[in-house]
């Protein structure tokens, strides 16, 4: 439960706000337009949108012929305005990691028809149908399962093959996943990459907080000694989370973080490295 009252408006100590979710996620619980509202409200200048890109919203079998409908939420996104009430919103997902090669959510999905039942010439995977119209993706773990017996040389090489997809920017939540890897090669690579360690404020939620917030803390400590960007994300899914980065503002400055190293420090500084991954759809 929130200690605050939603009447209380959220003040962002950050320009962005990069992971967030919609109805769309089925266990979140408000429209784009109230995100949106929220995002302004709260001061944030960018909004990025990123709803679950995985399992979890389609109860659908796999090879049901009219799989790619429960996924078309994603791909009309050229519709939303780019600058919505004066606020700049990006096209995201939040893609599952899928297995130990680093393999997210539809890459091995084909789709025969699209959302019309229209067949396609050339069958399609479902990452390649929904992934045209994304601006990035950040890549998560939600269930783990699959890497309970893997080595600690397995999961660090998964989450750099992960970050070594072209659209994906952001590294979701690596400090409360409950998947042990090797920190300082991943924040490593990402800064090789050009990509982003997330630091979500949601990790530090009540329920998760005993396992998480060392990890994140440590997280955070080696990317400002190593000189790795990172991304925060409120991870909200109700509109009146947007904006409310207590607890990793906190972090940042119990530790002295550098505000540099902050990618969502503004729309700018986003932008810039956005685009250097050259997926932001125009
Ligand atoms: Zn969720
Ligand atoms: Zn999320």
């Amino acid at each position: 439960m929130h200690a605050y009252d939603s009447a209380q408006v959220a003040t962002s100590p950050f320009g962005c706000d990069v992971h967030t979710h919609t109805l769309y996620s089925r266990h979140a619980y408000s429209t784009i337009a109230e995100c949106v509202a929220a995002a302004k409200l709260a001061g944030i200048e960018l909004l990025g949108s990123t709803d679950h890109y995985s399992v979890m919203t389609s109860t659908t079998p796999i090879d049901c012929p009219t799989y790619a409908r429960d996924f078309q939420y994603f791909i009309n996104f050229n519709i939303w305005p780019r600058i919505w009430d004066g606020v700049y919103v990006l096209h995201g997902v939040e893609a599952d990691i899928v297995d130990l090669d680093g393999h997210l959510f539809g890459w091995d999905i084909t789709l025969r028809e699209g959302i019309t039942g229209a067949a396609f010439r050339n069958a399609s995977t479902l990452k390649k149908y929904v992934w045209r119209t994304i601006d990035y993706a950040i890549a998560s773990i939600h269930n783990s399962d699959f890497t309970h017996e893997a080595s600690l040389a397995e999961t660090t090489s998964m989450y750099i093959r992960a970050l070594e997809d072209p659209k994906v920017l952001i590294l979701g939540h690596p400090g409360r996943a409950s998947v042990p890897f090797d920190v300082d090669e991943v924040l490593l690579a990402a800064k090789e990459l050009g990509k982003l360690i997330e630091i979500n404020e949601h990790s530090f939620n009540a329920k998760y907080a005993h396992r998480s917030v060392p990890t994140c803390r440590h997280i955070a400590e080696r990317c400002a000694e190593l000189g790795v960007m990172v991304s925060t994300g409120t991870d909200a899914h109700i509109a009146c989370d947007i904006g409310r980065f207590d607890a990793t503002r906190t972090l940042f400055d119990e530790i002295h973080f550098p505000e540099e190293l902050i990618a969502t420090r503004n729309k700018d500084t986003f932008l810039t490295v956005l685009d250097e991954l050259g997926a932001r759809q125009r």
